[in-house]
């Protein structure tokens, strides 16, 4: 490859320019590239969002994106497919229009990286080199912090914490197969976890699903949290107004503090602290932590230095504080606001942005701002929502909420579940490129 001193002069800069935001003179590796290579490593919310405005505002940059799946399976409106409401093929989307604008798409599993001769090699042998890489990995669920939680045991209780036929599909078909009067058991991880109103949710999708179609049946929520950790209010008032909370007769049975410690297929019992819950389906979700790549990179390192679940980054450029050349989004990255579609997507634009700027021979915006926006839906045709914005505060070091700047529905509608949809189709628009007139068959 050829560079011109020009070009040189002007990736050079850059490098410096990212060298010195991220603090790590010294350790960091220049790209001294004309086409800087960016390894994307998970084509989820963080990872297609980024590959795509990546390479509208980077053109000059090479983009390789390694995905294992074949299509995109969406965990947001996931809990509507257990509730009946929508099918598994309603938020299943193509990766084509993705494909089409970056460079190179390796349909693999990353195994191994080297982030000192800045290598990625996958299950398929293949390996490559990056300038940058940007690992977009998701979640690692430890199955293994759960007794009996072992790989015999997943045949039957389901996690669905990542949407696919095997996770969701089956839990459906569970649930329908459960007789009426029958007791479905759900848990709620300890925060910080992917999608802190995901098991709230699922509770009154569940719920609905139960009220139209086996009305006898209960739903045991085990959380190891010691209360409702997100939209308490509007969850709790869900569950009072559809489904009896606080009455003899309540669907929902909300157990607080109740981790599970254990599981048993056989007996289909889940043991917490306290005592053992019999179950006719049992949904437990693990603990989980930052993706098993980050694992393999080395980042899952906190702010302190020390190994962590979650990695620590410069929300200037999403780099790893930890090792040089390594960006992370979405959920894997530890940040103070929520794991979510709605944050990995914008993260994967901000980074995208970031990188730009410093392949261009520019500084990246030294105070970005970060939002989220998240609806729940509390019944088939209801929903509210939470907003909320940060912005980096320079000074305190910090990503601070503006004052004023964040907001919670006062309660349900079936104009938030309108907006709800909206978002979705929104959203998954945005991270894959479907085009204007692509056919979503969601049903909100
Ligand atoms: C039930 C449920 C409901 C939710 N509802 C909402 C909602 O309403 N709104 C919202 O904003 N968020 C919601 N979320 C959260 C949202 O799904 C996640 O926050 C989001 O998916 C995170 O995006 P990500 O890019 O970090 O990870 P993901 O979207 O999980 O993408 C990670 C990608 O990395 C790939 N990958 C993993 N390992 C490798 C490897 N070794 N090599 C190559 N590729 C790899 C995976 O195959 C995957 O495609 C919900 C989650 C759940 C579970």
């Amino acid at each position: 490859m050829t560079i011109d001193r020009r070009e040189f002069l002007k990736v050079s800069t850059a490098a410096a320019g990212a060298v010195s935001l991220t603090g790590l003179a010294g350790c960091a590796t220049p790209v001294a590239s004309a086409k800087p290579r960016v390894i994307v490593v998970g084509a989820g919310f963080g990872g297609a969002t980024f590959a795509r405005y990546l390479k509208a505002w980077s053109p000059n940059t090479e983009v390789t994106v390694i995905e294992p799946l074949t299509q995109f399976v969406s965990c947001p409106f996931s809990n509507t497919v257990l509730a009946g409401t929508n099918r598994l093929e309603d938020i299943t989307l193509p990766y084509d229009h993705v494909k089409k604008v970056v460079d190179t798409w390796v349909t693999d599993s990353v195994t191994a990286i080297d982030s000192r001769k800045r290598t990625v090699t996958t299950a398929g042998g293949k390996t490559f080199t990056y300038d940058r890489l940007v690992l977009a990995g998701g979640i690692e669920l430890l199955f293994d912090k759960v007794q009996g939680y072992d790989a015999e045991t997943q045949k039957t209780i389901k996690h669905a914490w990542k949407a696919s036929p095997d996770q969701t599909g089956v839990l459906h078909q569970q649930l329908q197969a459960m007789p009426d009067g029958g007791t479905f058991v759900m848990s709620v991880p300890m925060a910080p976890y992917r999608c802190p109103p995901g098991p709230y949710e699922r509770a009154c999708q569940v719920a609905t699903y139960f009220k139209r179609t086996k009305p006898k049946s209960k739903i045991i929520i085990l959380d190891g949290n010691p209360d409702v950790a997100s939209k308490k209010g509007l969850f709790v008032a869900a569950w009072t107004k559809h489904f009896g909370y606080g009455s003899a007769n309540s669907m929902i049975d909300y157990r607080p503090n109740n981790m599970p410690r254990m599981v048993d297929a056989k007996k289909m019992v889940v043991g917490t602290e306290f005592d053992e819950v019999k179950g006719d389906v049992i949904n437990v979700v693990p603990p989980m932590r930052a993706a098993a790549v980050c694992g393999m990179a080395g980042v899952r390192v906190g702010l302190d230095g020390k190994d962590a679940p979650w990695c620590a980054i410069d929300y200037t450029t999403f780099e790893s504080t930890a090792v040089p050349n390594v960006h992370i989004l979405g959920d894997s990255a530890l940040t103070n606001f929520p794991k979510s579609g709605s944050v990995a997507n914008n993260t994967g634009k901000m980074c995208a942005y970031a990188l730009s700027e410093i392949f261009a021979g520019r500084k990246p915006d030294p105070a970005p701002v970060v939002t989220n926006t998240c609806y729940s839906a509390g019944s088939d045709t209801v929903a509210f929502h939470v907003a909320t914005v940060f912005r980096w505060d320079p000074e305190k070091k910090a990503m601070v909420p503006p004052k004023g700047a964040n907001g919670v529905s006062k309660e349900e509608s079936e104009l938030e579940m309108a907006y709800m949809e909206s978002w979705a189709r929104n959203v998954w628009s945005d991270t894959l490129g479907l085009p204007r007139d692509y056919n979503f068959t969601i049903k909100g």
